[in-house]
């Protein structure tokens, strides 16, 4: 699979804890079956056979069917427009004024969500949190083998929360609305991270920035997707990798399949759907380059996926300094 050796010593680490025999006899996440997993796709979006993945992710196969971060042609139209009216916005009122950033420290506020107070309810031990913490760090300095980023990110609150009515967290639902709209903290620089249990068998969904500061601002995560938690193949932190990836304003690698300006970064090779577990060498598209399966915003394994591209790292910074800069 291609593994490189610094992050071998990074997911290793993580297995060896003293509680992973403990996570991997907990009851296992949300699973969905395969039937379901793409046959109610909306149109214009990720439109295969419902059996493309039946020996996939479907154990998350509510994902790309639902998945909030997966854009029709239109929508993504309609957001690079906005980038470029945020970035013109931004230049007119920095005229004579403050520079824009070069490096980003991120303040993350970690929300626990809990029905009760059992690991099975929601309870992860702190260390999950920090590890999570650690692993973002390497991952957007480019430390696991990518391009670095500008982007550190620093715990500065674990806020837990044991809410019934919102476990697990509803994607969509009125009582994802007022959990947020009850916890979120901090300005438009400041990461919310919501941890749970997730519907439909999602690993987590973010919301891209905005020009306007939304309470319903954050990424929401699989609680024992954390490193070292209990969701098998997906237990190494990358989901929330991915998922910051897009509230940093990065699309999927497959963001428009072959054709077209793809995920709008012209360092990723274009791919005409997301890639499962760790398919070496796949190759969908007839433009130059293999698919990007161990790109950070594909759907890979997270022992798969380990990089961003400088192209991506240059639209992070882009848009950052666009939306989320003070
Ligand atoms: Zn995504």
């Amino acid at each position: 699979m291609g593994l490189r050796p610094n992050l071998l010593t990074r997911r290793t680490a993580g297995v060896a804890t003293s509680t992973l025999a403990l996570l991997l006899s907990t009851a296992a996440v949300g699973v969905v079956p395969a039937a379901s997993a793409f046959s109610a796709a909306p149109a214009g979006v990720c439109a295969e056979p419902a059996d493309a993945h039946a020996d996939a992710r479907v154990a998350k196969g509510g994902h790309a069917k639902l998945d909030p971060n997966h854009l029709t042609a239109k929508q993504v139209r309609d957001r690079e427009a906005d980038l470029a009216a945020a970035q013109r916005e931004r230049a007119n009122f920095r005229t004579g004024a403050v520079a824009p950033l070069a490096t980003v420290t991120i303040p993350v506020v970690v929300h626990v969500i809990q029905e009760n107070s059992t690991r099975a309810g929601g309870n992860i031990p702190d260390s999950l949190i920090t590890q999570q913490i650690s692993v973002l760090n390497q991952a957007y300095a480019g430390s696991t083998g990518g391009a670095a980023t500008a982007f550190s990110f620093q715990l500065t609150k674990i806020n837990r929360v044991t809410n019934a009515s919102w476990y697990p967290i509803v994607q969509g639902s009125s009582a994802e609305r007022s959990m947020k709209t009850s916890l979120r903290e901090g300005g438009k620089n400041t990461l919310n991270m919501y941890l749970g249990e997730l519907s439909d068998g999602l690993l987590g969904w973010a919301t891209f920035p905005k020009r306007t500061l939304d309470k319903m601002d954050g990424v929401v995560v699989l609680n024992e997707s954390l490193p070292g938690g209990s969701a098998t193949n997906y237990n190494q932190g990358d989901t929330g990798t991915h998922e910051i990836g897009h509230w940093l304003n990065l699309y999927h690698t497959f963001q428009g399949g072959c054709s077209g300006s793809g995920d709008s970064v012209s360092d990723t090779p274009a791919e005409a759907s997301p890639a499962y577990e760790c398919p070496t060498g796949r190759d969908t598209c007839s433009t130059t380059g293999k698919d990007p399966i161990t790109n950070f915003m594909d759907y890979t394994y997270d022992s798969c996926m380990y990089q961003f591209t400088a192209g991506q790292a240059s639209r992070m910074l882009t848009a950052w300094n666009a939306y989320r800069a003070a």
